[in-house]
């Protein structure tokens, strides 16, 4: 076990982020104050370090530090904030393999899918800065003959608060977009997931982004977040991660009347009509669930199958499970790798023994490797919606099949449900892929697809999946606010005691 400490501090050491898990404040490395927070391996299951809660003195620190950067870098030009950003992709770009294997190590990811998110990183930051100088107000023709006109203003400091299961995704995929809008930003990750974060913006400020404009606080989310939130310097609050804390975090910006988005859970519906190719129904079922363990936001974890092909569809998915390659997370074949942690992997086998009293037939592997948090994927079948595995987010490689008869069943079924984030439907039917999309509540929904998404299109939720959207031009909205402006042109300006109409 301690190879795995050793590749732990030589990437540390590669990625240049000092000797132990530090926040980044105003460009400084900093330990925190508050009690230990432990990081586990867990592929080995054991203690790769441990530190300090960054705490609320430093918490407070660090929302200053973005106050004053933010400042001078609303004032550069648009031009110049997008050139920045340009420089911070190539960075992160040719820093990709230690960030993939830091994340792989620490989260728990195969190294083939954290090489991915990192790639998808560099490409966030590259998006957003072609965006930095198209970010403009409109002119309005009001009725008063006033020149009227909007300017699209920074908010000043944003608290983002990310979770552990796609840290250094969720990390570019908040802070390129607020940066590019001229915020500056405080970041708390997940006290489980921290480091990458704090070297993405180690790589950023090495790349040109201005020290302090960008803050990281490695720490809990009731002291050191929750001092972030109400700091006065935090204009907006944006949250990532489950409902419970969604609320918690919505309830103490509210309190300081802050806005916020909230991106959280899911129980998304993936609906097989008879009629569609089943073999890549089967595939598309398999990659919404079982990748990443099934540790995303938008898994397909109701897998709603019409009846004439349930059986034939079940069983596919269940002879295909035994092909997916479990394993150390740093082996390039590993296609799943443990759940991130012990917390996750207790929550998963309870829900997976609570759905086996119930009466679920429970279809699994029992090759497991013999280190790690390892759930294989499981397929859940004999339970109806309302089943507590069909209403609550198990966040692990656990599906729920159910079959439906027609296409208002399984809308009214897909609908059954406190979430409202992603879906998908598999169907020849063009016509019926168009009506399925259209009447099932969600963010994000694919036909003949899954999981497909990308920094360009808006992501996020309703109900208990959140409100607001991050990603695209919508979150460039989400991280901007309009002023309206007036002029009166005349010579001699119309004045009313009341209304100017
Ligand atoms: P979590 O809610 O436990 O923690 C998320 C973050 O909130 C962490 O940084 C944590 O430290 C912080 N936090 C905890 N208590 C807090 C408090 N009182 N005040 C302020 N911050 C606090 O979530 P998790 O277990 O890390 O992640 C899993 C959840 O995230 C799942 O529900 C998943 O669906 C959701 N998620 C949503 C999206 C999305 O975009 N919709 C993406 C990824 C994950």
């Amino acid at each position: 076990m301690s190879d795995r400490r050793e590749i732990l501090n030589s990437l540390m050491q590669e990625l240049d982020l000092g000797g132990g898990v530090c926040s980044l404040v105003n460009g400084a490395l900093r330990q925190g104050a508050g009690a230990a927070i432990t990081l586990e391996d867990p592929y080995a299951r054991s203690e790769l370090t441990s530190y300090p809660d960054c705490g609320v003195d430093l918490a407070g620190e660090a929302c200053e530090a973005a106050d004053a950067a933010q400042k001078t870098w609303a004032q550069l030009s648009a031009a110049a904030r997008g050139d920045v950003m340009q420089e911070i992709a190539r960075a992160v770009t040719s820093q990709a393999a230690p960030l993939a294997q830091l994340e792989a190590l620490v989260a728990g990811k195969p190294i083939r899918d954290a090489r991915v998110e990192v790639a998808k990183v560099a490409e966030m930051f590259r998006y957003y800065a072609g965006w930095a100088d198209k970010i403009h107000g409109e002119v309005i023709p009001v009725p008063s003959g006033h020149l009227n006109y909007t300017l699209r203003e920074p908010l000043g400091v944003v608290f983002q608060i990310t979770p552990w299961n796609a840290p250094i995704f969720t990390a570019g995929w908040q802070i390129a977009p607020a940066i590019c809008a001229g915020n500056g930003v405080v970041i708390k990750p997940s006290e489980l997931t921290p480091l990458t974060t704090v070297a993405l913006v180690r790589i950023a400020e090495g790349a040109g982004l201005p020290r302090g404009l960008v803050n990281v606080l490695c720490g809990l989310g009731p002291t050191t977040g929750q001092a972030a939130i109400q700091h006065p310097a935090v204009r907006k609050v944006i949250f990532v991660g489950s409902p419970e804390t969604g609320r918690r975090v919505a309830m103490t910006a509210a309190e300081a009347l802050k806005p916020a988005v909230l991106e959280l859970g899911g129980k998304s519906a993936n609906i097989v009509f008879a009629d569609a190719n089943l073999e890549h129904a089967c595939l598309g079922a398999q990659a919404a669930i079982f990748s990443g363990a099934g540790q995303s936001c938008v898994a397909g974890s109701r897998l709603l199958v019409q009846r004439s092909v349930h059986a034939e569809l079940t069983q596919m998915i269940s002879e295909g499970m035994n092909s997916i390659t479990l394993g150390d997370p740093l082996d390039d074949a590993t296609e799943i790798g443990p759940i991130s942690n012990g917390r996750q992997y207790a929550h998963i086998q309870s829900m997976i023994a609570n759905a086996a009293t119930g009466g679920a037939a429970v279809q699994t592997r029992t090759d497991l490797p013999k280190e790690g948090y390892f759930v294989p994927p499981t397929l859940l079948t004999g339970l109806g919606n309302s089943a507590e595995a069909a209403q609550t987010e198990i966040f692990g490689p656990v599906v729920t099949a159910i079959p439906f008869d027609d296409e208002e069943d399984a809308i009214a079924i897909a609908n059954d449900t406190e979430f409202g984030l992603a879906g998908a439907v598999w169907t020849r039917d063009l016509g019926r892929a168009h009506r399925v999309s259209a009447a099932v509540r969600a963010g994000t929904f694919w036909i003949n697809s899954y999981k497909a998404i990308h920094v360009s299109s808006p992501f996020g939720g309703s109900l208990s999946s959140g409100w607001g959207r991050s990603s695209g031009t919508d979150a460039l909205m989400e991280y901007t606010s309009p002023k309206a402006i007036w002029l009166d042109s005349g010579e001699v300006p119309k004045i009313a005691f009341g209304y100017v109409s």
